[in-house]
């Protein structure tokens, strides 16, 4: 007889956050220096990108969204590192008896260069996800200068994930 559960399970996940000053810059666990000085606006690190996975991971499974294990209200979570948050959510898919198989993720950013620091971006994020380097895709794009990316208000982030029954 064979088992009739699903096997996989797939996510999406977006988030966007505002360009401000006095704000670090930080996409994938790397802090970047953007020309006029402008860094991402949150509750926490503000990392889209991770923000974006982990919402991807939790779709995956309809766990719900990241606002709900970490609620931008409760002052544990000020100025947090998403990466250690990614971490606690690979753990929870882990706990419910799925593996992470892969993840494709896009930033949406006008400025600065993301191409010379996508590569950490992937390591950084394939140590937490807890899989192979080549299973993390990170891609940059400009917005073209349209909307509020290409306006440089704020930098979006999409990411889709592959989980597999443990
Ligand atoms: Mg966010």
């Amino acid at each position: 007889m064979t088992d009739s559960k699903p096997q996989f399970r797939i996510g999406n996940g977006y988030d966007i956050h505002r360009l401000v000053p006095g704000r670090s810059l930080i996409l994938g666990g790397v802090t970047l220096l953007h020309p006029d000085g402008l860094g991402l606006d949150g509750h926490s690190d503000a990392d889209v990108l991770t923000h974006a996975v982990m919402d991807a991971l939790l779709g995956a499974l309809s766990l719900g969204d990241i606002g709900k294990y970490f609620p931008p209200d409760d002052p544990k979570w000020r100025g947090a590192d998403s990466l250690l948050l990614l971490e606690k959510v690979v753990s929870l898919i882990n706990e419910s008896g799925w593996r992470v198989l892969n993840i494709d993720a896009v930033v949406v950013a006008e400025r600065p260069k993301l191409k010379p620091h996508i590569e950490c971006m992937r390591k950084n994020l394939s140590e937490r996800l807890g899989v192979d380097f080549d299973a993390v895709g990170v891609k940059a794009t400009t917005n073209e200068c349209l909307g509020p990316e290409g306006r440089e208000e704020g930098i979006s982030s999409q990411a889709v994930a592959l989980l597999g029954r443990l």
